[in-house]
Order: structure tokens, then sequence, then C-alpha cells
């Protein structure tokens, strides 16, 4: 691959603050620059000489084409190309791009999910320009960042929500920051999504029906080796996957995306990619389009990139870490400690909050990471459970004991910590970071949600976390608002938030029965361990309250999105189910049943020659392999069944319910016995590549 300049290639492909300094005029810039940082109008005349600027520019970049780029709730990002030409009088063309398509665009959505908010009649659904996040150019197409709204103005899309739940966040952090004297223009979350992925031959995937239509494979008798060297951890990246990265890292740099960090993950195949953190609109934007073009890269190299949370039984699934934070806009991180007893004061409560928020909407967060494919990992032994608890380590929950109790913290002097008056120690990353089996843990000066799957939009839990961090600031500055002796006052919150919310923080293992067992019995902590189990709480009148109280959904807002989640997790299963019982009629039960013809014909074939011959291998692969195929059949015809059972259902959450007690279930059972009747069939007669050939055969 040929040499790049990084620091000129990085960016090239994004109208962004550069090439906007310099290609508008200065009045034009300042009015964009207040819309982005302050959310202030934007005047059509802006728009119109933005959008002129934004064209030339594309085109010197080669664009013949604009799209509005959304995210509808498919989780996949949308576009629709038009092309700049419009006719000229003389019968050729000029390149033409108005401030109104720059603003509005009215794609025929009619087949994106609405979950009933938007009636097919009525099919418009509109796409709204968000200057917060840069235009960019993909494909010889000018990409604008946009909204998706169904005509009434409802969000048919996870941007806006996710934009509504940042606005909700500022306005109650900078109530809070006044409080502590400080007026700033706003506060942002930041979020660095590191990425997990599966990197494997496109030849060996395209044999696989299940990975074509699933993304992950249903059937796959263990090989002799998974990932119990943990040599493949750090371990040295294979040329092929080496020159797959240099070259995604080219194509992330080009559009701005800060990839930075690369490594081989715990599984055979597995990687991760880690960017630096961005505001977190900007974040969600960055990691949906960094997932489209890991898959289109890995094209070119001739492999495929699964991005599904489980594509292997058996060794290490997929997932991806939100890190989050709050920041102001000179950039001071409200989550760190800081050096003085006033910012240590002012981080504990933003701390509080955050803690207070994970209590209150446990449920919110796990639903907010839920789908078909992560359900294969919470509480799997190999990412967090579906429990939420918040880790803070030792130092961090032995200063909050300190407060809680009024005694003295054992770190410091022989004084009772007093909030406002004196300095918090030092914590350092390494020791807040030790605990990987928690899903919500503080490493320094940022959160880090873990629960989340690979395939995930990184939207859907932060408009969580947003919203619910927005309630306790809101509710603290009710109070601190009031308060006479505003010190006093702070103390007694934090004081009382820890004492109440305090069942939450849990430093422990994660991954055992024991606190499964304490977390539920004792604590009362949520245990929503399926899709089916935790979407419904979307919907309960706490979780609306808050939601609609912030202005991030509307009521019908929240029952569509209900709807779509669970619709979706049902499609996906029964697609699988539907997928399992193809492979193993038309693929499995034939090969099984060719090689026990094999068997037969060899044996009645040696005694045609000997009599002496006993063949006893033979016989009893064969008696085995024939038990097997009786069973697979019957197991395959009780899953056709419950399939189609699901037809009768009348709602959505009874088919959802369907989907965990039967379908899923039978699916396992099925499995096992084709995976069975797998080791004991010759490799040749086996109609789709081993677990081993998927694992190991990229170098
Ligand atoms: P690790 O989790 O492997 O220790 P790091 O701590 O270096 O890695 O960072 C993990 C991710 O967290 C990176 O994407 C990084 O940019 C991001 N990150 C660091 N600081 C913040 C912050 N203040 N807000 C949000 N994300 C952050
Ligand atoms: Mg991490």
């Amino acid at each position: 691959m040929e040499k790049k300049n990084v620091p000129e290639l990085f960016g090239s492909m994004v109208f962004d603050d550069r090439v906007m300094r310099a290609r508008l005029s200065e009045d034009v810039y300042k009015s964009l620059r207040k819309t982005i940082d302050e959310n202030a109008k934007l005047e059509v005349a802006v728009a119109d000489a933005v959008a002129a600027q934004m064209r030339d520019w594309a085109v010197e970049k080669g664009a013949t084409h604009f799209t509005h780029w959304f995210q509808p709730l498919t989780g996949v990002t949308a576009e629709k190309h038009d092309s700049f030409i419009s006719p000229s009088p003389d019968g050729g063309v000029i390149m033409e791009f108005s401030g109104k398509e720059l603003i509005k665009g009215e794609p025929d959505a009619s087949s994106f999910p609405s979950g009933g908010l938007r009636a097919t009649f009525e099919a418009r659904g509109y796409t709204a320009w968000d200057p917060t996040s840069y235009a960019f150019i993909k494909d010889h197409t000018l990409c604008i960042p946009t909204a998706f709204c169904s005509y009434s103005g409802e969000a048919l899309d996870k941007k806006t929500p996710l934009l509504r739940s940042m606005q909700a966040l500022d306005k109650q952090a900078r109530r809070i920051l006044k409080l502590f004297g400080k007026d700033v223009k706003y506060v942002r979350t930041s979020v660095g999504p590191e990425q997990e992925y599966f990197l494997i031959d496109k030849e060996m995937f395209e044999k696989r029906p299940d990975l074509v239509y699933t993304g992950r494979t249903l059937f796959g008798a263990m090989p002799p080796k998974g990932q119990e060297l943990d040599d493949h951890y750090f371990g040295v990246i294979k040329p092929r996957v080496s020159d797959f990265m240099e070259d995604l890292n080219n194509e992330l740099w080009k559009l701005g995306i800060l990839a930075k960090t690369e490594h081989n993950e715990v599984a055979p195949a597995q990687h991760e990619l880690a960017p630096i953190f961005s505001t977190t609109n900007v974040a969600t934007d960055n990691n949906q389009l960094t997932m489209e073009i890991m898959q289109k890269v890995a094209r070119r190299h001739g492999m495929v990139c699964l991005l599904h949370e489980k594509p292997f039984a058996g060794v290490n699934g997929s997932g991806k870490h939100n890190n989050w934070s709050m920041a102001t806009n000179d950039g001071t991180n409200l989550l760190s400690p800081g050096s003085t007893p006033y910012e240590n004061a002012q981080f504990l409560l933003f701390l509080s909050a955050v803690i207070q928020a994970v209590d209150d909407y446990q449920d919110l967060l796990r639903l907010s990471v839920a789908t078909a494919g992560n359900d294969h990992r919470l509480g799997a032994n190999e990412a967090p459970p579906a429990i939420i608890s918040v880790f803070l380590g030792d130092e961090l929950t032995g200063i909050l004991d300190a407060i809680k109790n009024d005694t003295p913290y054992a770190g410091k002097e022989k004084e009772i910590m007093k909030l406002g008056v004196h300095t918090l120690p030092g914590f350092s990353k390494d020791t807040t970071d030790r605990n990987r089996t928690s899903p919500f843990a503080f490493t320094g000066n940022k959160f880090e949600f873990r629960s989340l799957g690979s395939s995930n939009s990184i939207a859907c839990c932060n408009i969580m976390l947003n919203s619910a961090v927005a309630e306790s600031l809101k509710q603290y500055a009710d109070i601190l608002e009031g308060a006479k002796d505003f010190e006093g006052a702070l103390h007694e919150l934090i004081k009382e938030t820890i004492k109440k919310h305090e069942r939450i923080l849990f430093n422990g293992n994660g991954y055992t029965d024991e606190w499964v067992k304490e977390a539920t019995e004792v604590r009362g902590l949520s245990n929503l361990r399926t899709t089916a189990d935790a979407m419904p709480h979307l919907l309960d009148k706490k979780n609306k309250d808050m939601l609609i109280s912030h202005k991030v959904f509307t009521e019908p807002e929240l029952y569509s999105r209900c709807e779509i989640m669970l619709e979706n997790y049902c499609k996906t299963v029964n697609i699988e189910g539907l997928t399992m019982v193809d492979m193993v009629r038309k693929s499995y039960l034939p090969a099984i049943e060719g090689y026990l013809g094999r068997l037969a014909k060899s044996v009645s074939l040696m005694r045609s020659v000997s009599d002496k011959v006993k063949c006893n291998y033979e016989i009893s692969t064969m008696e085995q392999l024939s038990g097997l195929t009786d069973k697979i059949s019957e197991h395959v015809s009780s899953l056709e069944d419950a399939l189609e059972g699901l037809k009768s259902c009348k709602t959505i959450t009874d088919t959802s319910a369907s989907i965990r007690d039967e379908v899923l279930p039978k699916m396992e059972s099925l499995r096992k016995y084709v995976d069975e009747a797998e080791m004991l069939t010759g490799e040749d007669c086996w109609p789709v590549p081993s677990y081993g050939k998927l694992l190991f055969s990229v170098y």
C-alpha cells in the first residue's frame, strides 16, 4: 500500500470547520457556528450560502450526488441519492444544490419501521439537516447527516431523541454548574466507543447459509482449539488482517474518524478498534460509519467482517464499550475529580447523579442494549450480566462510605470529610479499571458502559443515559437552588444519595452465581435476561414519565419504539429458525444420509471380500448416526411447529414470549444433535466449513 501523509489525509472528505472557515464568508461562517454551538436558528440565506460552498467543494472532490444520511429504526443507516444535475437551456446540465435541499429532504419512507406512527397513506417522512455533525463524501456522494421525522414531527430515527437527550442533560447540568458559580455555554456528553468484530475468509463465509442469512453460525461442533491458550489476545496481527486495518484506518481517517487503537481480541479471528472520543452525536454517526466501512473494506481483502454479537458458540462474542463523560464547552471534564475541594464537591455531585441515574433506570439501560444477538452474551460469563451495577473501585467506594457514615476516610487525615472543604486523595486510572466483569465501571474520569452488543447503535444507550442523568441533575438543582446553606445542603444531598442508591454499587465479580443471587434476592436489582423480558419496561410509568418530562420522547414514540424493537427481536429469531430448518432439511440430513450410505456400502463390500471382518467401527457409527438422524428429524419438525405457532400469537409481546420460551430452546436442542452428527461424519461429506476452518483460516 502506498505511504500516506496522515495529517493531510485526515478529514479530507469532510466539510469540517477547516473547510467552512476557508470557504464561507465571515458572516456565514459565524452564523453557522452559532447554529452548531448554540442551537441558534439557521437563516435561509445562510443555508443557501453553505449549500453552494458544499456543492463546489464536493464536486471538486469528485462527488456527483448528494444524500440525506439518516438512522431509521432498522439500526443501520439509510441514504437515497440524488444527483446534483439540473438541465440548462443549452441542452447541457449544471450542478445545483440549494439551501432548501440541504436543510430538508422528503424521502418516500413508507417502508421504514414506524411502529404505527405513520400510516402508509401518509408515507412522507422528512429529513432535517443536523449541522452539529459534519457533512462528508462517501462513494462520490455528499452525505448530509440528518434527523428523520414523520410529517407530524414524531421521531422515526435514533438521532432525534439522542439530540433531545443531549439538550436535556445540557439544560440541567448548566443549572448545577451555575450553583458552583460557573456560567458555561454548554455541557455535552462525549463518547468513545470501542468496537469488537470478527474477520473470516469470504469463501468460507459464502458456504455457510447461517452466516449469510443471520450473521451467526447456528450449528457447528467445537474445534479442538478455541481461545483457551489466550494466544490471540493482543497477539501479533496477521499480515492479511494488518493490511485490512491499514486500509480501514485510511478510509476512516479520510472521513475524519479518529481511529486510534487496534488489537487482536480474546477469541480467534476477533479484533477491536477504538477511536478517540468525541461529542456523542458525532461519535454515534462515526460509529455507524465505522461499522459500514469495516464491512466494505473487509470484502476488498477477501474477508467478511462479522458484527454479530455471537457469531460462534464456545468462544467469546463481540461487544462494544461506551466510554461516556460530560464536558463543558471549554473542555472541562465534569467526571474528572479535580484538585481543589470545590472541584471535588462538584465532581462528587455529578458522580452521585450518575449513580442515582443507573439505579433508578437500570431497566432502561438494560433494554437500550437488548437485541436477539446481544441476549447470547449478557450473563454468559464473557460479558457483563444482564444485571446492571456500578463499579467504582475501592478508593472511590471508601470515600463515598466515609461521606455516608460521617467517618474519617482511611486514606486521609483523621478528620471527617466535609465537602467543599477537604480535597479528595488522587486516585489513578489503574485502580479504577481492574474490574472487567462490571457492566458500568468508573475508569478514572469517565464511565464505561460495557453491556452493548457489537452491532448496537450507540444512540440507544446514550439516549437513556443522558436522560436519566438529566433527571438526577434536575432533582438536585431543584433542591439546591432553593437552599439557604448551599454547602450544607450539598453535603446532605450527596450523603443521602449514596445511602439511597448504594445497592447499585458492586466491586466484586459480576460473573458469579452468588452475585446473581445477591443482586436479585438481597438488593432487589432487576435481572432482565432477554429482550422479551426487558423491552416492555420501556412503557413502565416511571420510565415514560421521565422520558416525556425531559422531552426526549413523546408517548406515541415510546409505544412505537417498544413495538419495533420487539418486532425486530421476533423477526430476527424467526429468520434464524427458518434458516435452521432449511439447512437441516436441505443440507445436513441429506449429507448424513449420504455418509450412512457410504458406510453401509463399505460394510457390504468388505463382507463380500471376507466374512471374517467385523466392521465394528462402521456399524457402531451407523447406529449412532442413524439414531441422530431420527432425533434431528423429530426436533426439526418440532421447531417447525413452534415457528408455525407464532402466527397465532395475538400481540407482539405474546410472540416475543413464545420466541423466548418455545422457539429458542428448540433451536438449541436441534443444534445439539446436528453438532453431534458433525463429529461422526467424514469432513468431506459435511456440507459446510467447520468451526476450525472458519476461525483459523485467515493469515
Ligand atoms: P481502555 O478502556 O482500553 O483502558 P482508554 O481508557 O484509553 O482505553 O479509552 C477507551 C476509550 O475511552 C477511548 O475511545 C477513549 O477515547 C475514550 N475516552 C477517554 N476519555 C474519555 C472521556 N472523557 N469521555 C468519553 N470517552 C473517553
Ligand atoms: Mg474498554
